[in-house]
């Protein structure tokens, strides 16, 4: 996998697609969630390509500082699911809370909540048929 590939997600909690269309990151639709962050509360894009971690925000996002992210849907509280055998609930870097999200192909993104650490899991539940989604360049059930 690299680069040129994109991963589409929803919300574990209401289901609804956090993809945004009015809101790209780089070439790609962003990831939108809302975030708490250094007594703040604002928005989220995170990159939809595998493997990227570039991101942009509505509010300055303080280095090293851990975050709380939030459906902007249903608001509910994104952190590990139990219900998930690979995912962890801290970082193995940073020792950090872990987030989780789930693909709309079937499987989670896993990632650290604090800001600057790049560790990222992801596990695909049915490998092959995301991959030949993704390869038929990834579209969104509308
Ligand atoms: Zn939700
Ligand atoms: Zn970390």
């Amino acid at each position: 996998m690299n680069q040129n590939v994109s991963i589409g997600v929803k919300c574990p909690h209401c289901h609804t697609s956090l993809m945004d269309k009015d809101n790209f990151v780089g070439d790609r639709e962003g990831i939108h969630l809302k975030i708490k962050i250094g007594g703040k509360t604002g928005n989220i894009w995170l990159c939809s390509a595998f493997e990227c971690y570039q991101h942009k925000a509505d509010i300055e996002i303080p280095q090293d500082e851990i975050a709380e992210l939030f459906c902007p849907h249903c608001g509910e509280k994104l952190l590990y699911q139990k219900d998930c055998d690979t995912c962890r609930e801290t970082c193995d870097i940073c020792h950090a809370p872990m987030v989780s999200i789930n693909l709309i192909e079937g499987g989670r993104v896993t990632f650290c909540s604090r800001a600057g650490c790049e560790k990222h899991l992801i596990t695909i539940d049915n490998l092959s048929t995301a991959m030949n989604h993704f390869y038929r360049n990834y579209s969104y059930p509308s």
